[in-house]
């Protein structure tokens, strides 16, 4: 009997652990696991599976884009590549003959409206917005999804667009020298309670008074690549305390106001302050969600096969032979790491390589003459643990051979 209790105590604490983690990871706004939300099971992770990451300046009958005007948004994009690594715009040979995961473009007035698009009763709130983020598949703001719609309605053939309104740009600050900040100054502010510094647009100069386009494509590209906002000082975006305090303001780029239910707009008060006057790049809280565990992108490393032979033997001795590849089976590129090939724990081989492209492979060779005896043969890939990876136990492979008698 009471072992029996006992049985019935132990599937309770299973499942309530169960319900606790998924109740967490809805409400505290676990990245990793977007596909929880209501409204937005179709885009699984919210991230590219497959790199490398294609980016197309779109010229529309609203706007074409200037030499200027691409450069800028070209020098924004590029923070972001610095940390990924696979972004290439639609010109580049990776990227020529695919059709482009990710499209910028120009939209009139007409495309930013408030309204029920599709005759669904459920309207879409654009009018209050300078840039959008139209996403397909990867990156919904949360429980927000206005792709179909748009669709139906016409206002766009197709989706993952990132846009920006033609009329706002008289408001905007074009950066002709968008590689440096030299029309802002660092200055001292209070974030989440703690003094740092953010770039402020220099008083009477080219940027003041303006929103900065740069921030803003770094901003909606965030977007693009499968990020929501960041939710501020307690990183949770249902609670801002008011819906437009400053004080819920950590700085990052991806930081905007709180968002409620499908298709909400409004409600996702726009911060007023953000990128006006100002000029952000990615900050730590921007880069927390889209690497390391729960992230969005990451490599991984992994042993693809091993192979152990033995010739001989020769005057009592074998010749083993190991024949093994490692690979990349994460979306973005790995490096440096070191390999290496054990025999009952003692070091025959280490190798090292500067960096490994998603999807790629590395082919290892060891050999070592050894006696009879039970051998066993290692190969730990990323050995001195200098790769943050998606997943960490999958760096080993082992092999148990068996000589003479
Ligand atoms: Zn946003």
């Amino acid at each position: 009997m009471r072992s029996f209790k006992s049985i019935w105590l132990l599937v309770g604490v299973f499942f309530f652990g169960i319900v606790w983690v998924v109740w967490a990871a809805t409400w505290v706004g676990f990245w990793g696991g977007q596909s929880l939300y209501p409204g937005t099971e179709r885009y699984e992770k919210g991230r590219w599976e497959k790199p490398p990451i294609c980016y197309e300046f779109l010229d529309t009958a609203a706007k074409s884009w200037t030499d200027l005007e691409r450069q800028v948004a070209r020098a924004a994009i590029r923070e972001w590549h610095l940390r990924l690594g696979t972004l290439r715009e639609s010109t580049d040979p990776q990227c020529v003959g695919r059709e482009s995961d990710i499209v910028l473009l120009w939209a009139a007035d007409d495309f930013f409206q408030d309204d029920d698009f599709n005759r669904d009763g459920m309207r879409l709130w654009l009018s209050g917005a300078a840039a959008a983020y139209i996403p397909i598949r990867v990156a919904p703001p949360l429980n927000w999804e206005p792709c179909p719609d748009l669709q139906r309605a016409n206002k766009l053939n197709r989706c993952s667009v990132a846009v920006f309104r033609v009329r706002e740009l008289q408001h905007w600050f074009v950066d002709p020298t968008p590689e440096s900040d030299e029309e802002f100054d660092l200055q001292m502010v209070s974030l989440c309670g703690v003094p740092k510094k953010l770039l402020k647009a220099k008083p009477g100069g080219p940027a003041f008074s303006k929103q900065d386009f740069y921030t803003l494509v770094l901003h909606e590209f965030g977007h693009a690549l499968g990020l929501i906002h960041s939710g501020g000082c307690d990183r949770n975006l249902f609670t801002p305390s008011p819906p437009t305090d400053p004080k819920d303001d950590d700085g990052s780029v991806m930081w905007e106001g709180v968002l409620r239910e499908r298709r909400e707009f409004p409600h996702e008060t726009p911060a007023p302050h953000l990128s006006w006057s100002e000029r952000r790049h990615l900050t730590e809280s921007d880069e927390m969600f889209l690497f390391g565990p729960g992230g969005l992108y990451c490599p991984d490393l992994t042993v693809r096969t091993l192979n152990v032979k033995a010739t001989g033997p020769t005057h009592g001795l074998w010749t083993l032979i190991v024949d093994a590849s490692v690979q990349n089976v994460g979306n973005i590129p790995a490096g440096p790491f070191a390999v290496t090939v054990t025999r009952n724990d003692q070091l025959i081989l280490e190798k090292e390589f500067e960096s490994l492209e998603p999807g790629a492979s590395k082919r290892i060779l060891a050999t070592e003459i050894v006696g009879a005896g039970l051998h066993l043969i290692a190969i730990r890939v990323d050995s001195r643990d200098q790769v943050t990876e998606c997943d960490e136990g999958n760096n080993v492979a082992s092999r148990l051979v068996r000589l003479g008698e």
